[in-house]
């Protein structure tokens, strides 16, 4: 802690909120800016609507959203729309306050009419999200899980999830959702923070019993009964991959203004909370992402009546210490350097009694050519030997690179485990809008800014050549005037101009005029590809006539 301000820079600045906590122009910084905004329920819902609407298939594991008061009329009406085709559905429905917290004024509706509307809803704006109403009970009970990730880097992308987690339980037998037990908190919401409050929390020092419990003991139980359980870890991988592929075009606007490329600055990093429920099918839902997960370790007890005190807590130890401990040895600039050095060295003496250095070439299953280079104690170099596919060739290196040194800087194996680039190949079809936000950025023009003002959206037009008779300049004047407006009288931003979102919402409109018949995300990778094509072509004549 540095109270009184620090004088020398630091290799690592571990922020307690957020990326502005300080100045700083270099090291790397645990938290990027804008994400506390990125994650917030309703900038979170946008995001993963728009890559529904692009990828419906993919994105399915996100509980269909409404935003309020904005979309209240069209939540009324699909849901009518929806009820009417089937007489038997009886949803319900969740409503959390934009920015809320610890379950803090959310409700549950069985009616679009019973939304709040008084007071509230028009100050502080909410989303309406289907209930699930089917979840994974254990004990009788509802339970959330709380994953891990770590944001290593935005760009190249690096993600990291830790092996283990926690799950935080109800206090109350669940009944599915009828009018007599909506209110029922205790029952249908699964926050450590209100249900602590209840009479039947359960504070344990076993990390498989008890109101919170390490998510592994749960994967054993379910295991245990015949569950499959690496089919379910696979599809969290690929849940929290896709999440955080919505986010990163909204991240990397944010990234630019606040650390514009050339200047310098600090490089960042983020340990995220994904909150995740199962359901029966053991599907993964995903509810939420926290900017600011708890990192605490000891919860409070009341010792006697109106008294508390802070006690340590077992199960928040043994994850949270893991997820902190293996966040630094991942990002320690020291590490980075002695791996450096070490192989120089051992290149200049290929092999040694203890380290050898080789390079495994392997082809993987689209036959493409893969080598890695390592410097490896010989141990291990004999175990990569028996190595069948790249994957498992992927798992030893891990291991020993993990190796300690030495008996002495011994350390338990890395609890993150790298998810992002090993599985890029199957995601990068999804990548899509981080090449719109490429386009957005281009044209953002004055540096530190979020928003596109009409002269930079004319220029991006005018560059794409997307003007033409049936889409004159004044026309595209009254596009950016109306989404603009629009995106602005929403009141979530203070600056003017065009918003990322706005921006794809133009985009998307220009895809649909120019593609007619094809599906929207391959419209709107046709109109993508055109306009970095026609920008090239322009950088490139830019070019020769700079020479010229
Ligand atoms: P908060 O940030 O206030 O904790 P969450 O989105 O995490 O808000 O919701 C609080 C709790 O409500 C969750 O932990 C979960 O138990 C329950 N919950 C939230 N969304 C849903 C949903 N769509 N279906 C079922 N339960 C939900």
């Amino acid at each position: 802690q540095f109270p009184l301000g620090r004088r020398l820079p630091c290799d690592i600045y571990w922020h307690g909120v957020s990326f502005h906590d300080n100045n700083i122009f270099s090291g790397q910084v645990n938290k990027f800016p804008g994400m506390t905004e990125t994650v917030r329920k309703i900038t979170l819902s946008r995001a993963m609507r728009t890559m529904q609407n692009l990828f419906p298939e993919e994105y399915n594991f996100y509980p269909r959203s409404w935003i309020l008061p904005e979309e209240l009329s069209l939540f009324v009406e699909e849901v009518r729309t929806m009820k009417d085709s089937d007489p038997s559905w009886k949803p319900t429905f969740i409503v959390k306050p934009d920015g809320g917290c610890q379950g803090d004024g959310i409700y549950l509706i069985k009616d679009p009419g019973d939304i709040r509307l008084t007071g509230s809803i028009q100050s502080r704006p909410a989303v309406v999200q289907e209930y699930i109403c089917k979840p994974l009970l254990m004990d009788e009970l509802k339970f959330d899980i709380r994953l891990y990730v770590l944001l290593k880097s935005l760009e190249p992308l690096e993600i990291y999830i830790a092996k283990d987690g926690l799950s935080r339980f109800c206090t109350e037998p669940y009944q599915e959702p009828t009018l007599k037990n909506l209110h029922q908190v205790f029952m249908h919401l699964t926050n450590y923070s209100l249900n602590i409050h209840s009479g039947n929390f359960i504070h344990s020092d076993s990390v498989n019993t008890g109101s919170k419990r390490t998510f592994s003991s749960i994967l054993c139980r379910l295991s245990s009964k015949g569950a499959d359980v690496k089919k379910l870890w696979s599809e969290i991988i690929s849940l929290v991959i896709k999440t955080i592929i919505a986010l990163t075009p909204e991240l990397k606007v944010y990234y630019q203004s606040d650390i514009p490329a050339g200047k310098p600055g600090p490089t960042c990093f983020q340990i995220l909370g994904f909150d995740i429920l199962l359901m029966t099918d053991l599907k993964p839902v995903l509810l939420e992402v926290n900017a600011n997960p708890s990192m605490r370790i000891e919860h409070e007890r009341e010792s006697s009546p109106g008294v508390f005190e802070n006690v340590p807590s077992p199960v928040d130890e043994e994850v949270k210490v893991a997820v902190i401990r293996d966040t630094l040895r991942l990002v320690d600039p020291q590490k980075k350097k002695s791996k450096d050095t070490q192989l120089i060295w051992l290149t200049e003496h290929p092999v040694d009694e203890y380290f050898c250095v080789c390079t495994i070439s392997m082809k993987d299953k689209q036959h493409k050519h893969h080598s890695l280079k390592l410097s490896l104690k010989l141990k291990f170099y004999l175990k990569l030997g028996s190595c069948q596919s790249l994957e498992q060739v992927w798992e030893v290196s891990e291991e020993l690179l993990d190796a300690p040194k030495s008996p002495g800087a011994a350390l338990p194996s890395l609890c993150l485990k790298q998810v992002f680039p090993k599985y890029a190949n199957e995601f990068s079809h999804l990548r899509l809008m981080d090449r719109v936000a490429a386009l957005f950025i281009r044209f953002l023009g004055v540096r530190g800014t979020t928003k596109l003002g009409p002269t930079g959206f004319r220029t991006f037009i005018r560059n794409c050549r997307l003007s033409n008779s049936n889409f004159s300049m004044a026309a595209v004047d009254i596009l950016y005037i109306d989404i603009t407006r629009r995106w602005n009288s929403m009141g979530i931003e203070k600056e003017s101009g065009m918003c990322l979102q706005a921006f794809v919402e133009a985009f998307f409109c220009l895809a649909r005029k120019k593609y007619k018949s094809l599906p929207l995300h391959e419209k709107v990778l046709a109109l993508t590809c055109v306009c970095e094509r026609r920008l090239a072509g322009l950088h490139r004549k830019r070019l020769v006539w700079g020479c010229g």
